[in-house]
């Protein structure tokens, strides 16, 4: 083995770059950015076809490799030996040197696409910015970051017990016309968000919108992976429901809470907007009580403050059907907040009972829907596994959809999701 025959100099020290030093440098010409040529500190090298070490320097082609910004400029040129094989039986006549910043036919350095990728994954930042920053095209930081992360056997290897769905639009909404009949055709492109609710890391991003996709996604899992899953969270979309049923028969399904409130606030505002009309016959006004006090009507009842509460029965005071609305919101709060099935059947009775009672058009739609969850809702308040880890992946994959103005393709969406992990996807 040769030792290096030079000293470590201060411009190698200073330039940093493993397993190399600084020949020379000339500052930047006109649109000639600042160049350094460096050399490998061995002096021999292994040929890749026989394995023969060979110190006979053949030639020295310089090569343009890109690294790191060093105070403000990038470009660097690298000087490469190119040895001769002095293995006589050996096909291969020459070889260049290899090393593990700079591998063969790399132009950029290793060091270098290791910030990239860490910039990309440490921060949901747009990849344009990653690449202006260290003077690289977008599709060459894409590819970095396609072909450096493995975004697919991740999934396969977890133990998820509780799995959150939920869907998000991923880009604007086009109107394309049919190349045959001419129709104009609204296209809406949604992404479905695969969560391990446990941890709250996202699993993957897929493509589309309804039961078949999730069905579909689920159906590649392994098989022990899907017996293992007990409780998928869902928001209320029996397209989704179908999917899983059919995929996971024996995982249950819970329901989120927050959107069944939702759901019973809606029904609250709707009662408010069609008695407006019934007694004034036109929209609220803020001179309207229940409109000024709007937000009360949708707050939790046992939490409202003495001057909230003087308020609120204000508001009830004044129309029975309104004061009915809230007290079929405030059943279904009761109901969600049961922890076992004996509480649960108490309040769905009292919820059923109340809403027959109101002969109100919107407490029964609502009663309906709850009819059609009824399973899910029961399994919810046993488990209380709910969705908010998914919504919470939803956001950001939201955020990363917005700091990039957008994605037009599918894939690079998904790595960029998946690759900004500020957990590990592998557990
Ligand atoms: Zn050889």
């Amino acid at each position: 083995m040769h030792k290096p025959t030079f000293d470590v100099d201060a411009a190698s020290i200073l330039f940093n770059l493993p397993g190399y030093r600084v020949v020379s440098a000339s500052p930047a010409v006109g649109d000639r950015p600042r160049q350094v040529i460096v050399e490998t500190i061995t002096c021999e090298g292994a040929c890749p076809a026989c394995g023969v070490f060979s110190c006979r320097v053949q030639a020295r082609p310089l090569q343009h490799v890109k690294d790191v910004p060093c105070g403000g400029e990038r470009l660097d040129v690298v000087r490469k030996r190119r040895y001769a094989c002095i293995e006589e039986l050996c096909p291969r006549r020459s070889f260049t040197e290899e090393t593990d910043q700079l591998p063969s036919r790399a132009r950029v350095t290793t060091r270098l696409t290791e910030q990239v990728i860490t910039a990309c994954r440490a921060e949901p930042r747009a990849v344009s910015r990653v690449a202006d920053e260290v003077a690289l095209a977008w599709p060459t930081v894409m590819r970095m970051l396609t072909s450096t992360l493995d975004l697919d056997s991740g999934v396969d290897r977890r133990h998820v017990a509780h799995l959150g769905i939920d869907e998000h639009r991923f880009r604007t909404v086009r109107y394309l016309r049919d190349p045959d009949s001419h129709a104009v055709k609204r296209v809406e492109p949604w992404s479905i968000v695969f969560t391990d609710l446990d941890d709250g890391s996202i699993l993957d991003v897929v493509d589309g919108r309804r039961g078949a996709t999730v069905r579909k996604w689920l159906a590649a899992r392994p098989r022990w992976w899907r017996k293992r899953v007990q409780i998928v969270a869902l928001d209320m979309s029996s397209e989704f429901r179908a999917g899983v049923r059919t995929a996971l028969p024996r995982a249950k399904v819970s329901v989120d809470h927050w959107h069944v409130v939702r759901l019973a606030n809606d029904m609250g505002t709707k009662v408010r907007r069609r008695r407006v009309w019934e007694l004034h016959e036109r929209r609220g006004r803020a001179t309207d009580t229940p409109w000024k006090y709007r937000k009360l009507l949708t707050c939790a009842g046992d939490r409202l403050t003495l001057r909230q509460r003087s308020r609120l029965q204000e508001i009830l005071a004044q129309d029975i059907e309104l004061a009915v609305a809230w007290g079929i919101k405030e059943h279904v709060r009761q109901l969600l907040a049961a922890r076992d099935t004996a509480s649960f059947q108490r309040h769905w009775a009292r919820l059923a009972s109340a809403v027959r009672a109101t002969r109100l058009p919107e407490p029964a739609s609502l009663m309906r829907t709850l009819r059609a969850w009824r399973r899910e809702l029961l399994t919810f308040c046993r488990s209380r596994v709910t969705n908010a880890r998914t919504e919470a992946a939803n956001l950001t994959a939201k955020t990363i959809k917005r700091v990039g103005r957008g994605y037009r393709n599918h894939d690079n969406y998904r790595c960029r999701i998946i690759g900004y992990a500020p957990r590990p996807i592998a557990a």
